[in-house]
């Protein structure tokens, strides 16, 4: 067994100007992991090393870099400030040990960090409290303190600990400190409780530039997170929190080891597929060195890995090692935008290399509409597009630009409807019966068979499954995206001759658009959970604005100055409320806004107007069936289909 301690991976969350890149910074320097201090005014830091950051001076991607403090290793991941990029943090969450949330205390506690804090609350990262240029006269710490408890909805500790309030927190050290005996160790294992279950998070004044504080905070997390186990022959256990290529077009997968070890050609088998990794490799910015061997706790880059997406979990299952697609993030871009060439690069050309960008952010979900060659991609604001414009340019020389974001509606059905496809041209046949039911709100779309073995085969019954997954679906009102529809397979045809490969696909299709056709539409679209805080006397006014945007407003809940007001509404009419709400607040104001899922459309009339669509033109949707009739496939229109099908015969 090895006495190694294991190593561990935090991130700085913080708003834009916070100073992030800046503690990042210092941090690297402090603890010899760079010999000269970098400065983000100068454009030299090892983290932010993209151009397009430098040139932004904002952190787009999530970098890192590894450094070693009290013979541990640590690997720092600096993530996105800007909300528009607030799923890359998301992703980077999956990786952390804990977090440290920086804010300025001259500046105080936005909505964006109450975000983020909620995030990594979410996904059970604890978190840590930097409170940062507390250089500056204008910084009040005290206040910022008392905001950040308001705010974030917790109990900042400031430290050095009094003992006192640990005792008010854990109870296991409230007997011990009660009796008077108890020491350090007990009061530091009382804290990292605490701090681990967010039951506090303690805090640090400091100033990033000055380096004021920043040995504290390393000591701090050094004590005070828990402890790993790090026995190397513990089933493999991981998550892939990004993808990224290197200098050579070479794709790595970022993988944060929690159990187990990896080690180069190790072999990963994920269903057809078997995979080897090529190179294990330990990043500081935008360099690499290939390593022997990752262990628990180590946040590396793995090649060889082509099939891994952000997100995903590897394990152990059966004695192999395999991949399997975890659940997505809370966030969602409920904004696409148009994309078109200036430079005359074919349309088939940016499609393909979006597609090498939606490689690294699955949620970008690059949709190229063949009939109108156009181009969509799915973002969360103005500042991304401008960011991928950038990146299109950059690595690869393409000159593009994005039409203003739209946002994204989906479409639904309002009641079960039978849907049935036939396919039969010459010597092909399948035949597929569904039912369509309205799903439950956000639950995408669902399939359960209910037909039995005996009557179609299960290969059968995996492929129409397969099928009913494999793309997006459309609606008979915009052509939206089809969502929240259980579908159930009620009955099924094979030919024991005549079915052949695709057969299905055409037959599944079919089955689902003919129900469509045949139910009442439902328009859906995004909605934001807006939480607001003002200062007290512009609650009215702003509640006043909500409301007649067609926002939903929850009780006001008056804080010590400032009262804070938790809202939702469709996503089209706040999509911009934070500029609405700086005017009306005089700056004073600040929204967070979260995507809050879909829901019933409220202006569906004129959305319907807006997007004008033709469902028996869209031929990408076929709602009729083929049969075959004295020896030839003939069409017949999906609403004289039912009657003709095989497995609906007496
Ligand atoms: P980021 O956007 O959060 O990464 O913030 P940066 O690290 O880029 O810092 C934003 C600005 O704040 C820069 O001009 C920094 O020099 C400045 N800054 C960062 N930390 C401190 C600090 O502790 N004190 C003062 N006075 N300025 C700071």
């Amino acid at each position: 067994m090895s006495t190694e301690r294991a190593a561990r991976t935090i991130g700085i969350l913080a708003h834009v100007d916070a100073g992030k890149t800046t503690l990042s910074e210092r941090i690297l320097y402090l603890t010899g992991a760079v010999r000269a201090l970098g400065r983000v005014d100068r454009g030299d830091t090892v983290l932010d090393s993209d151009a397009i950051e430098r040139a932004r001076g904002i952190t787009v991607f999530s970098d890192q870099a590894d450094f070693v403090h009290n013979g541990r290793r640590y690997t720092l991941i600096d993530t996105p400030g800007h909300v528009d990029f607030a799923q890359e943090t998301e992703r980077a969450l999956m990786a952390l040990d804990a977090a440290v949330l920086m804010v300025d205390a001259s500046d105080g506690v936005r909505p964006h960090a109450a975000l983020l804090y909620s995030l990594a609350r979410a996904r059970g990262v604890p978190v840590m409290l930097f409170l940062n240029k507390c250089d500056l006269e204008s910084a009040d710490p005290e206040r910022t303190l008392h905001q950040a408890r308001e705010r974030l909805n917790a109990e900042p500790i400031l430290l050095p600990v009094d003992p006192e309030r640990v005792a008010e927190l854990d109870e296991a050290f409230l007997e011990s400190y009660l009796s008077g005996e108890w020491n350090e160790d007990d009061l530091d294992r009382a804290l990292s409780r605490a701090f681990a279950s967010g039951a506090c998070i303690p805090a640090l004044c400091g100033s990033a530039l000055r380096g004021g504080g920043v040995g504290e905070l390393l000591n701090a997390l050094d004590k005070l997170i828990p402890e790993r186990n790090i026995d190397p022959n513990a089933p493999l256990q991981g998550v892939v929190y990004k993808i990224r290529r290197d200098s050579k077009g070479q794709r790595m997968a970022f993988i944060k080891l929690e159990a187990g070890t990896l080690k180069p050609r190790d072999v990963f088998a994920g269903g057809e597929q078997t995979e080897k990794i090529g190179e294990i490799r330990r990043a500081f910015g935008n360099r690499y060195e290939s390593i022997g061997e990752a262990r628990a706790g180590d946040a590396v880059a793995v090649t060889g890995l082509s099939a891994v997406s952000p997100g995903d979990r590897i394990e152990m299952s059966g004695g192999t090692r395999t991949w399997r697609h975890a659940q997505e993030g809370t966030i969602r871009a409920a904004l696409s935008a148009k994309v078109e060439a200036l430079d005359g690069t074919s349309p088939n050309l940016l499609n393909e290399k979006l597609r090498l960008l939606e490689d690294e952010d699955p949620l970008l979900n690059v949709r190229f509409d063949a009939a109108t060659k156009e181009t969509l991609v799915r973002v969360m604001g103005p500042i991304q597009l401008e960011v991928l414009e950038q990146m299109l340019l950059e690595r690869f020389g393409i000159r593009a630009h994005f039409l203003p974001p739209e946002v994204v509606y989906m479409e639904t059905i309002a009641s079960p409807v039978l849907g049935c496809g036939h396919y039969e041209p010459l010597r092909h046949y399948a035949e597929v019966i569904l039912r369509l039911e309205p799903g439950r709100r956000g639950s995408g779309i669902t399939f359960e068979s209910r037909c039995h073995v005996d009557t179609l085969a299960i290969q059968y019954q995996k492929l129409i499954r397969s099928h009913v997954f494999e793309r997006a679906h459309r609606g008979k009102e915009i052509g939206a995206e089809l969502a929240d529809v259980h579908v159930v397979l009620l009955n099924g045809r094979a030919h024991e001759k005549h079915t052949e490969g695709g057969d299905f696909r055409e037959a599944t299709y079919r089955a689902i658009r003919q129900g469509i056709m045949n139910a009442k539409s439902v328009l859906l679209e995004p909605f934001y959970r807006m939480e607001i805080i003002v200062p007290g006397e512009y609650a009215g006014r702003v509640a006043a604005e909500i409301q007649t945007l067609g926002g939903e407003l929850e009780p006001p809940e008056r804080l010590e100055s400032d009262v804070r007001i938790r809202a939702r509404g469709p996503v089209a009419r706040f999509a911009d409320y934070g500029v609405k709400l700086r005017a009306s607040t005089r700056g004073t104001g600040g929204a967070t806004l979260s995507f809050d899922g879909y829901d019933v459309c409220r202006d569906a009339e004129s959305v319907i107007r807006a997007h004008p669509y033709d469902p028996n033109a869209d031929l990408e949707q076929p709602a009729g069936s083929v049969f075959c009739s004295h020896g030839a496939g003939v069409f017949v229109p999906w609403n004289e289909a039912e009657a003709r099908m095989h497995c609906l015969k007496k």
